[in-house]
């Protein structure tokens, strides 16, 4: 939205608190769009594919249901309440509900909005939460170090502590939802990815683009080998690899959490330095990164010194695979026997648009036996840290996606977003599926006979 959309939006929300008997609930510069909340024509076209209705089928709990209650606070004719909270922290924000919407409502952006103005009301403000919250989002996630620390934490864990407390049965004293979130504990890798590669990699070939890479915070702890295949695939596609030093997490967990104030100051360091980088392209291989780092530019738009700089930014943001296909792939060769299926990470297809590029990476990969996966585009329950936060109902959701995937038997299950893998590796050992769960961008280049990392 631009900035005079945005301040139009803002005039008819005072419009509309002046109508009503009370003021609006919503308070600060985060208030969500008036003018989304009536471009809601109550059709609901988006409630057969929103997950959330599909569970209870209660209208609260549907995209429709939740925009008319933001309405209704907005209008001052209800306040924030812990019931609110409950229903927006329910919703998985994956977005089905934008894709379906006729109108083009923007979902995403209104209960980003709504969650800042939960988090700006206090209504579930428990010491407790408020030190978790401080210790991630403040202390953590904005420190690279912090999160490297944490990678090591997970790993000692991993190798010492799991084999002890399954070892010795201690694991089944744990509460319940402790054991359900142990389950969920990602590989790490004691290296994480920025140390397996330089900041500037060399293409192979002549040079066709200077990529930007992003080190990420989950990518970087947890995913050190898909970083290393991203950049040993644009290299072999003759891109410039650059990972500039100095930048931090994209802010996205932080921005689906409420917390607008901490993204936004994560934006601005970001922007400032891969505008010093002066590359081509950002070239992101977590979905929920890319479609944060494409907001960046709403994220800002309300501060005239950085909106321009943001919307820059955003618009040089690509998931991988759809920078390659634009750039232009190379035909691998080295074949790959397998039944493979693709299970659409939700913010690459509804937040990204992006859904024919990886699928037709994939399907140029020799020997691969390719079988559609239904329900392709239904969130697999990881959101974010949705599979943290509501464990319970997230596994709901993982059980209709494993259902789904036994129901095709694949042997590589390919998907573009890192938390869509954790998720569903721990579906498939729940299941005890022996599928591999992959990123498109490790079986390229493993197709294109690259070594993996050292
Ligand atoms: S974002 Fe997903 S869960 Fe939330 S209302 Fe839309 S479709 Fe439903
Ligand atoms: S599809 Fe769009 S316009 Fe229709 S109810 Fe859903 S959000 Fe509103």
């Amino acid at each position: 939205m631009t900035v005079s959309a945005h301040a139009s939006s803002i005039d008819l929300v005072e419009t509309a608190r002046r109508a009503s008997a009370r003021p609006s609930a919503f308070q600060g510069i985060d208030i969500p769009s008036y003018e989304d909340t009536i471009n809601c024509m109550h059709c609901g076209l988006c409630l057969p594919h929103c997950p959330t209705f599909s569970l209870t089928q209660l209208e609260r709990h549907s995209p429709r249901g939740r925009i008319r209650l933001i309405k209704s606070i907005a209008d001052g004719q209800l306040d924030v309440t812990p019931a609110f909270a409950e229903t927006m922290s329910f919703c998985l924000l994956c977005r089905a509900c934008e894709t379906a919407c006729p109108a083009g409502v923007k979902y995403g952006e209104l209960a980003e909005a709504a969650r800042a103005q939960i988090e700006t009301s206090g209504v579930l403000r428990s010491p407790r939460r408020s030190f978790v919250r401080w210790l991630f989002f403040r202390q953590i996630f904005p420190r690279p170090w912090a999160l490297r620390l944490l990678g090591k934490a997970t790993w000692l864990h991993l190798h010492l502590g799991r084999p002890l407390l399954r070892g010795t049965g201690l694991i089944r004293l744990l509460p319940k939802r402790l054991q359900r979130l142990e389950a969920l504990t990602p590989a790490v890798a004691w290296r994480p990815g920025r140390a397996l590669m330089r900041e500037v990699n060399r293409p192979e070939g002549t040079p066709r683009a200077r990529a930007g890479l992003l080190e990420g915070c989950l990518m970087d702890i947890t995913f050190a080998q898909e970083q290393y295949d991203t950049m040993a695939v644009l290299r072999h596609s003759g891109c410039e690899v650059v990972m500039p030093r100095g930048q931090v997490c994209c802010g996205s967990l932080l921005g689906h959490c409420g917390d607008l104030e901490q993204a936004r100051r994560q934006a601005k360091r970001n922007i400032e330095v891969f505008e010093r980088a002066q590359i081509d392209a950002l070239v992101i291989n977590s979905a929920g990164c890319g479609s944060f780092l494409r907001e960046y530019g709403h994220l800002l738009h309300g501060e005239p010194a950085w909106a321009e700089r943001a919307a820059r930014f955003a618009a040089k943001v690509r998931d991988v695979c759809e920078f390659l296909v634009e750039l232009g792939p190379k035909p691998p060769s080295v074949p790959l026997a397998a039944r493979i299926t693709y299970h659409e990470a939700c913010h690459l297809v509804h937040g990204q648009r992006v859904s024919g590029a990886p699928r037709q990476l994939l399907q140029m990969i020799p020997g691969l036996e390719w079988v559609e996966l239904p329900e392709a585009t239904w969130c697999c329950g990881s959101a974010g840290i949705y599979n943290i936060t509501n464990t319970a109902d997230s596994m709901k959701f993982l059980a209709r996606k494993m259902d789904n995937i036994e129901r095709v038997a694949p042997g590589i299950i390919a998907t573009g977003n890192p938390g869509c893998m954790v998720q569903i590796r721990a579906g498939c050992e729940q299941r005890g599926l022996r599928a591999r769960v992959a990123h498109p961008i490790s079986l390229l280049r493993e197709a294109y006979g690259l070594p993996p990392r050292d």
